[in-house]
């Protein structure tokens, strides 16, 4: 990797296992971004000149040389800190089942179709789906690829040309897949990387046709509020606090083991993971039990991330985020909370990991029932039934993905009244990998979705194209005299009449004269 030539310092990107400099990037700041938007400009005509069927097979040829690479798995691995099967298992999983969703979905996305007027029985429109233009696409550190350059593959299928800027924290792996994406012989200036801090990021914001944004809530408010002054489309996916609702009726030793790999994978860094768990009293004593034995053998450590064997838990990627971890945790066992497993910072390990860490007695007024923690660190709170777990699951500013263990009947009824974009019943998190439904959050996290047709036709702009049908010209000429010069009373009586035998209710009222009509 090259050190920055401009005047902004590089980015030191840092194992967050080992704290050893992996390397350093330059930040391409403002400049960058417009070269490579006005780069991705130019490209944008013969991509979508290209059609569906070449696009598609730009975006098999780039998934095929991702599969063949060990080194984007090195990468990923490396600089986000997570364990093998959470870098294999879930992020290239998602990105080649996402690919092979998109073509489908840009196919119906795309699909012209006719709209046939009832009133302008003479007219026909037809609807063109054309691309926005230029996508900036935003990410955050916690998935390298899944929020990164998976968020290209929409817009790039449905024609537009994509930008980049994945997170400071870990722009490797975003870098490798543009390498990879030229590799197989793709333009290059269709799909771009560019590595930059947040001003980068906002740089992008002016100037593109269309944002993705994936990040926190307070940089999605900006992000969103500037798109909204340059009037261009933007979908931002944000925080989570995610509910998981044990009821009586669950089974406890499923709701046990998924509430530990819900909340601990990629050691809490997930916008749908668990953030808070309520169980009802009845089953309390026993899910915490179940809960507790699942967490204390959980195996944490940084001794072979690649391989993946031997650890559950890998290490935090942001060094920041344990501190969120630290202050929810003393702020939670101020008011009462109890440690249950976990507890503390592993410094003996080297890098950052902090234990997988559970508490019980919690209660709703505590920082780590309320504020999004995104690391190791869960909390049980008990209630007294479905209703206060339905209370209390709603109490919150996000909305983004929520969790229910039942009797199914029970569970989805009950999943109807949580006010979450996702709600998955007697399972976690895979509803992530149900590329066919939107997702998106609600409240604060986010407006608009990704997956599904609607994520992918949002990348287009429809064009109504209205023609004449050719043999209702005559009859055209009739009507066209109600909406053009001169204006003729004649003409508007026998208007308000043909509106009353079109719209009016009830055939008496239908026939009588309209209310001003003096003409026989
Ligand atoms: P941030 O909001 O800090 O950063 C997200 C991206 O925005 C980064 O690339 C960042 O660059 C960039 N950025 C920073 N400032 C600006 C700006 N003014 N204009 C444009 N871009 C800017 O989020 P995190 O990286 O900390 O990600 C964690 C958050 O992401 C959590 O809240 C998590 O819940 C959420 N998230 C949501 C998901 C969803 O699908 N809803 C999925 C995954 C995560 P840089 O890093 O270089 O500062």
């Amino acid at each position: 990797m090259t050190s920055s030539p401009g005047s902004l310092p590089p980015i030191r990107v840092v194992s967050p296992a080992t704290g050893e400099l992996l390397a350093e990037v330059p930040d391409e700041g403002e400049a960058g971004v417009a070269r490579a938007v006005e780069a991705a400009r130019a490209a944008a005509p013969a991509w979508e000149a290209l059609g569906l069927a070449g696009r598609a097979e730009a975006l098999k040829r780039w998934r095929d040389a991702i599969l063949d690479d060990a080194e984007v798995i090195r990468t990923l691995v490396a600089e986000s800190g997570k364990l093998r099967p959470e870098a294999e298992g879930i992020e290239i999983l998602y990105l080649c089942e996402l690919i092979r969703f998109t073509i489908g979905a840009a196919r119906k996305a795309l699909r012209e179709e006719t709209r046939n007027p009832f009133l302008f029985v003479t007219k026909k429109t037809r609807l063109v789906r054309r691309p926005l233009g230029v996508v900036g696409v935003i990410g955050p550190w916690n998935f390298p690829i899944l929020n990164n350059a998976a968020d290209a593959v929409g817009p790039l299928l449905v024609g537009n040309t994509v930008v980049l800027k994945p997170s400071e924290v870990t722009p490797l792996t975003s870098l490798r897949l543009a390498e990879l994406w030229r590799r197989a012989a793709n333009p290059a200036d269709v799909f771009q990387v560019v590595t930059g801090r947040g001003a980068a990021g906002a740089a992008l914001v002016e100037r593109v046709d269309g944002v993705m944004f994936t990040g926190s809530v307070a940089t999605g408010r900006k992000v969103a509020a500037r798109a909204g002054e340059r009037l261009v489309p933007c979908v931002t996916e944000l925080g989570g606090k995610s509910p998981f609702v044990v009821l009586a009726s669950a089974n406890l030793e499923r709701a046990a083991e998924a509430a530990a790999w819900s909340s601990f994978v990629h050691s809490g860094q997930a916008c749908i993971r668990t953030e808070r768990i309520y169980v009802v009293e009845a089953v309390a004593n026993r899910f915490e039990e179940l809960l507790s034995g699942r967490v204390r053998a959980l195996r944490q450590g940084p001794s072979d991330p690649l391989s993946g064997e031997g650890h559950d838990l890998g290490a935090a990627t942001f060094p920041r985020q344990l501190e969120t971890v630290e202050r929810h945790l003393a702020d939670a066992l101020g008011k009462g909370a109890r440690v249950a497993a976990g507890g503390k910072r592993r410094t003996e390990l080297g890098g950052n990991f902090f234990e997988p860490t559970l508490l019980l007695g919690a209660t709703q007024e505590m920082a780590v029932m309320r504020e999004e923690t995104f690391g190791p660190l869960v909390a049980v709170m008990r209630v007294r039934d479905a209703e206060e777990a339905l209370r209390l699951g709603n109490d919150s500013h996000l909305g983004l993905n929520a969790t229910v263990f039942g009797a199914p009947a029970e569970a989805r009824a009950f999943a109807r009244q949580l006010e979450s974009g996702q709600v998955i019943v007697n399972d976690v998190l895979v509803n992530y990998l149900v590329v066919e439904a939107p997702l998106g959050g609600w409240k604060q996290s986010g407006l608009g979705v990704r997956h599904g047709i609607e994520g992918v036709r949002q990348w287009t702009r429809t064009q109504a194209i209205t023609v004449r049908r050719p043999l209702l010209a005559p009859i055209e000429r009739l009507i066209a005299k109600f909406l053009a010069f001169p204006y003729d009373a004649r003409v508007l009586s026998v208007l308000r009449r043909a509106m009353r035998l079109l719209y009016r209710r009830g055939l008496s009222a239908k026939l009588r004269r309209p209310p001003g009509d003096r003409r026989p």
